[in-house]
């Protein structure tokens, strides 16, 4: 599969791809996907009459300034709609490529546009998934004895985050002030989080949601789910320690979700699939997944601060490492009646491997602040300075292309 419009072998972005996202042209939010350098303008061409064979029976799909009428059609649209854009941009296919006119329409560099929230967010949930994360969160916060909690083994432990302060790449975050008790034997303080700290996760979209009163099975589950971005679910330590019992995380947590621009789909991400972890507890049946119900993701995290031109990588981990998958996430927050809508954000909980460079959040890479991080301009980290750039990315990748989802990149200020 090759297309006529140029691009190298390392791009995120190759034919196979086809994310979908919202950029801003002209002044005017637009339904785009990326090729290469290029975003190609979705509602142009739907103008042109480059969809009609969907249109005809589902109406228009692109000319909104958000994708979730075009996720609330389902997987078979969304398929269709790719295919029709894979052979619209093949190399050997003349008719847009022929047609310079058209082209100047739909097709724009990346650097002259910019890229917006894609969706309208209903809901945000945010999993607890990797085993070896809640491992270490636990041990830290309650002891080794009691790190991971019994339930942990039998259920994709999540909470209800907030989706009023999802935000996209390229978004500054304001470090959060709140209550924390750094001395147990004194009063509580108020003031700046003094333990800011990032979260490397991925999260998917719901396409087609369900009724309330109705669940999602594990077997069903991949066709109500669209695709993917990267998720930096921000944490301020010091709150969450604080506030945490009895009910959860809550102003640690909502202050700040950051989400990569564009969404790749799950049929992009076919190629890449791969066998989860072996369950230690025999799971319930309707937790029970068939053949290969992951991806391998390769991610990175990077931290620059001000006084650096480059970022350092402090960790590099892999989405297949987490114990509970997408399938599980969506029939496990649907096993008991609750209604998903399309555009609900699930989020995969901080995805931690084995070694400690694979650790997922500074809390885990520098052990509570007692293993500092030093970064290559000799200055030290514990959590996340005022001025650091945080920089997730996240791609597959097999000998002839890779699928990747962009970055998110954000700038803590003061
Ligand atoms: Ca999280």
């Amino acid at each position: 599969m090759k297309s006529f419009i140029e691009y190298g072998k390392v791009t995120n972005f190759p034919l196979q791809n086809i994310p979908f996202g919202v950029c801003e042209i002209n002044g005017e939010r637009r339904i785009c996907t990326a090729l290469g350098s290029y975003v190609i303008d979705l509602k142009m061409l739907e103008e042109l009459g480059y969809f009609d064979e969907i249109m005809n029976k589902n109406g228009k799909l692109f000319s909104y300034g958000v994708l979730n009428h075009f996720l609330s059609l389902g997987r078979v649209i969304s398929r269709t709609a790719r295919k029709i854009l894979q052979e619209l941009f093949d190399e050997k296919n003349p008719l847009l490529r022929d047609n310079a006119e058209h082209r100047e329409k739909c097709i724009h560099h990346m650097n002259n546009v910019k890229m917006l929230m894609p969706i309208l967010i209903g809901d945000y949930t945010d999993f607890y998934s990797s085993r070896e994360h809640a491992t270490n969160v636990g041990e830290m916060f309650r002891g080794k004895e009691n790190a991971l909690m019994p339930n942990w083994l039998h259920l994709p432990i999540a909470y209800h985050g907030r989706s009023s302060s999802i935000i996209m790449s390229g978004k500054e975050v304001r470090r959060p002030k709140g209550q924390t008790r750094p001395d147990p034997d004194k009063p509580p303080v108020f003031g700046p989080c003094r333990q800011l700290d990032f979260e490397l996760e991925m999260g998917f979209f719901v396409g087609t949601g369900n009724p309330l009163g109705e669940s999602i099975s594990v077997d069903e589950a991949e066709e109500h789910i669209f695709g993917m971005v990267i998720v930096n679910d921000w944490s301020a330590r010091d709150i969450q320690s604080w506030e945490y019992q009895p009910l959860g995380p809550f102003l640690a947590k909502n202050f700040a979700t950051s989400i990569s621009p564009w969404i790749v789909t799950l049929d992009a991400l076919e190629p890449f699939r791969t066998e989860g972890p072996k369950f230690e507890k025999e799971l319930l049946p309707y937790l029970h997944t068939k053949g290969n119900p992951t991806f391998d993701i390769k991610l990175e995290v990077g931290i620059k601060s001000e006084k650096m031109t480059e970022p350092a990588i402090v960790c590099r981990s892999n989405y297949k490492n987490l114990y509970y998958n997408m399938r599980q996430h969506l029939a496990h927050h649907t096993v008991n009646g609750c209604n998903t809508r399309p555009g609900d954000l699930m989020a995969s909980g901080t995805i931690s491997g084995s070694t400690k460079d694979s650790r997922g959040s500074m809390l885990e890479l520098t052990w509570r602040g007692t293993e500092p991080l030093t970064l290559p301009t000799g200055e030290e980290r514990k959590f996340i300075e005022d001025g650091d750039t945080v920089i997730m990315s996240a791609y597959c990748e097999n000998k002839e292309y890779r699928i990747g989802f962009g970055e998110v990149k954000t700038k803590i200020i003061p």
